[in-house]
């Protein structure tokens, strides 16, 4: 049994993919070819989003939105610790600091009431850092709760930037996820729930001024020519053969998010009171990128798993703010208590469209014969 099993969709589509691909190879414009603004219509679209520029990864979607607002030295933004590296990285690679807030210990998702403790502490006592942004990051494919997030950013004149890398086809109050706050960012990894065949990624948003801000970031910072540079950017540019992969991909994607939803509905129902399942809000529809499960013995369930030859994995096993990238912020054991409790039960089950319902049932039937809330 597979973690993700890529293969099964491959198989599916494969024609499609064969073709695409070798369309590009014919036409051999590798950069920046016509697949490019075919797949950011098709993503606006999908999205209901005005703007969307590609780019090369999910780290340098958000990397490309916090240069476009301009971060830099003494500017605080704020996010989750309970999140995969990349998110706070951007951060201090634009040049600004992240600010850690502590997690609701239902969703997962930044605590909307602790953000706004965070901010109102930082503008009293650490005036060596002024609060410029947010980035909600919306976990395992579950939205972070943007009506509270936008409420408080907009009382403090804040960006709020999406790191929808997870939650691309999630949808949060009638509203697809990477059109829930300033700017989306996502990534098309292939293990996401929309995944290419390499690194890939895409900044969504409804600012005309910022979309073309993004676009020059993308390319050196590029201004009315190639060889005309207005500001500092990065070589952030989407390779045409994974926008080629991508647009059969997504034209199956609608039918996936179903498929993936049903999975999570069957593992929830199974395991109810077994171990604690993810709760998902009213209003709210995840992508299952993961399905996570807490449990205090998670070490022996998941040692029967693995001997059944069904994989697992742990997001995460280390909150943010004690990883040694992020020592000279000075934060220390104790600083986010739910993160760090959450960090110590929690695994995640294998997921994917295509997991069979035998091999599910299977997976539940050990859990429940090992689990214990
Ligand atoms: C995967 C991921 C990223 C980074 O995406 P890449 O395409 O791998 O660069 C950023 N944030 C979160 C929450 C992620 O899960």
């Amino acid at each position: 049994m597979q973690f993700i099993d890529l293969k099964a969709q491959y198989r599916l589509i494969e024609k499609e993919i064969k073709s695409r691909i070798n369309s590009v190879l014919e036409h051999g414009r590798f950069i920046m070819g016509p697949e490019i603004g075919e797949l950011e219509e098709e993503l606006a679209s999908f999205a209901d989003c005005r703007h969307v520029v590609t780019c090369s990864s999910g780290t340098d979607a958000l990397l490309m939105a916090l240069l476009a607002y301009g971060v830099g030295p003494k500017d605080a933004v704020f996010t989750t610790p309970f999140t995969f590296i990349a998110t706070a990285e951007a951060i201090v690679l634009a040049g600004a600091t992240p600010v850690f807030v502590d997690i609701d210990p239902d969703t997962y998702n930044i605590d909307p009431k602790k953000l706004e403790e965070a901010i109102s502490r930082l503008k009293k006592d650490r005036t060596e850092l002024t609060p410029k942004g947010i980035i909600g990051v919306d976990i395992f494919g579950l939205c972070a709760d943007y009506s509270a997030i936008n409420h408080t950013a907009k009382q403090n004149n804040l960006f709020v930037i999406e790191d929808a890398a997870q939650s691309f086809g999630a949808s949060y109050k009638g509203r697809r996820s990477c059109s829930l706050a300033d700017v989306g960012a996502t990534s098309f990894f292939p293990a996401k729930p929309l995944g290419c065949y390499g690194d890939g990624g895409a900044v969504f948003t409804n600012d005309d001024e910022l979309a073309e801000k993004l676009r020059s970031i993308r390319i050196h910072g590029q201004g009315s020519d190639k060889y005309d540079n207005v500001r500092i950017g990065i070589n952030g540019r989407m390779d045409t053969l994974q926008a080629a992969i991508l647009l059969p991909k997504l034209a199956l994607f609608e039918k996936e998010i179903e498929m993936r939803n049903k999975v999570a509905d069957y593992y929830t129902s199974s395991l109810n009171g077994c171990v604690k399942t993810p709760h998902v809000p009213d209003g709210y529809r995840s992508v299952w990128a993961q399905y996570s499960i807490l449990a205090d013995n998670r070490r022996e369930i998941m040692d029967e798993l693995r001997k059944a030859g069904i994989p697992t994995a742990i997001y995460y096993q280390k909150p943010l703010h004690l990883q040694g990238a992020f020592k000279t912020l000075g934060y220390g054991e104790g600083d986010y208590p739910v993160s760090e409790n959450i960090s110590r039960k929690i695994f995640s089950l294998p997921m994917h469209p295509y997991l069979k319902k035998e091999d599910q049932e299977i997976i539940c039937e050990i859990i429940r014969k090992s689990g214990a809330l």
